[in-house]
């Protein structure tokens, strides 16, 4: 039978009344085989980095981010279950412990295996709280630990999903939980090596399960429920008019995500477009309007859109006796990049130097620079913004460049990036 699976991100269960809205949108799907995927929830996650922080870099305290994260989760409970002999306190608690447990231990000396065996607990939280919470209002389910399900390489903190192992593991296992129901409750954003360590594949991963999990049981959609209508021209934040698109191709997307709009991982697509599964983007808040759909329609987009990322630093780097840049030059200034995993939003070159633009990570972009201050000269601009349009024209150009002087400008057919800075 065709099953759905549906994303319910962190917005959507961020206290007691998202969690019952997340069960009264369930139950306007009677009888229908569903795939629940949950994010930690409200802003957990960030918390839990704070805790591993503290744990591992020895940065703040500890036990009072633990107690905090602790007092979130159970008001939470304490609304939702009346009753405090309910099992739900007891499991969550069991939970809490070892995370007390391990917080106690001295760490391992890797920081992204601790962190993904800490923030992990963000979700495994949730999804317990939620399936406890759909029980007792009558949505039959079952709890599914994905760790069970999706396999990735030891690639800590952005696992590489070994498809084969996860497909293969799926296929009889799935079918398996829908005995208690038609519902089966599940984590976001982690997944596991071959030897039981949890990974987490990427901030913002859970959109990427879902799509994992619809890849490789053939569902017949993906629906991701947001506290937004759907995929808009622009994010709200930045601009007053923006207008929701109702269709859109796998490809528009890609690009879009790939630049930053924050609405889908950008992971997320490829998937689904490879087994042609439309994927939905709908309000949690009004789940019977349309929202956008995502699926292999070979439009454009009818309206240009826009995004925005601040906080970008332009590097501009060259060899240090003023020398071409050459094909060597690149392949090294490459692979410092990806030792240091910094993803370049834009570059560009000319014969003496190459620029290129990235998000001003204070974890990686200062080591980064150092490395290849080694061999290049580097010069930086930092405070940038930068702006990427999408079916651009020349208005739209000069609309978001009022008040701005550009740095670096990259035109493709569909698409200008814009690095600018205030004046
Ligand atoms: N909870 C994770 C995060 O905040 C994953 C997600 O929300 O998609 O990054
Ligand atoms: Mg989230």
């Amino acid at each position: 039978m065709a099953l759905k699976v549906f994303k319910f991100g962190g917005a959507s269960v961020k206290d007691a009344d998202s969690v019952r809205n997340l069960a009264s949108v369930l139950k306007k799907f009677p009888d229908q085989k569903i795939i629940v995927v949950v994010s930690a929830m409200g802003k957990t996650t960030n918390v839990l980095e704070k805790l591993t922080d503290a744990y591992f870099l020895k940065q703040g305290n500890a036990t009072s981010v633990l107690e905090e994260v602790k007092k979130y989760h159970f008001n939470i409970i304490a609304n939702l279950f009346p009753d405090t002999t309910q099992t739900i306190y007891r499991e969550v608690e069991t939970v809490f412990a070892d995370l007390e447990r391990k917080v106690s231990m001295a760490p391992s000396d890797s920081y992204s295996k601790e962190y993904d065996q800490i923030v992990s607990v963000g979700e495994l939280i949730s999804t317990k709280i939620v399936s406890a919470y759909l029980h007792e209002s009558g949505v039959k389910n079952t709890w599914m630990d994905v760790c069970e399900v999706i396999k990735t390489d030891n690639t800590y903190r952005e696992g590489k999903v070994d498809w084969e192992l996860t497909e293969q593991n799926i296929t009889p296992f799935v079918p398996l939980r829908w005995v208690m129901g038609d519902v089966i409750v599940t984590q976001g954003f982690l997944g596991c090596t071959s030897d039981g360590f949890t990974t987490t594949l990427g901030r913002e991963g859970s959109d990427y399960t879902a799509s994992i999990l619809a890849y490789c049981t053939n569902a017949e959609s993906v629906t991701i429920w947001k506290d937004v209508p759907g995929v808009m021209n622009a994010d709200p934040k930045w601009f007053d008019e923006t207008q929701r698109i109702d269709q859109m191709s796998y490809q528009d997307a890609i690009e879009l995500a790939y630049y930053g709009a924050t609405v889908i991982h950008p992971k997320t697509i490829k998937p689904l477009q490879n087994k042609k599964i439309p994927l939905y983007v709908k309000s949690f808040l009004q789940p019977e309007e349309k929202g956008t759909v995502i699926n292999d329609r070979q439009t454009h987009l009818p309206i240009p859109c826009f995004i925005f990322k601040v906080n970008q630093i332009l590097l501009s780097i060259s060899p240090k006796d003023f020398s071409f840049i050459v094909e060597e030059n690149f392949s090294d200034i490459f692979k410092t990049f990806a030792e240091h995993r910094v993803k370049i939003n834009v570059m560009q070159n000319s014969a003496i130097s190459f620029s290129v633009c990235m998000d001003n990570d204070e974890r990686k972009v200062p080591e980064l620079i150092k490395t290849l201050q080694k061999n290049f000269r580097v010069l930086y601009n930092d405070h940038l913004e930068l702006i990427t349009i999408r079916y651009y024209n020349q208005p739209t150009i000069d609309r978001v460049c009022i008040g701005k002087k550009i740095l670096l400008e990259h035109k493709s057919r569909y698409t200008v990036q814009l690095v600018v800075k205030n004046v």
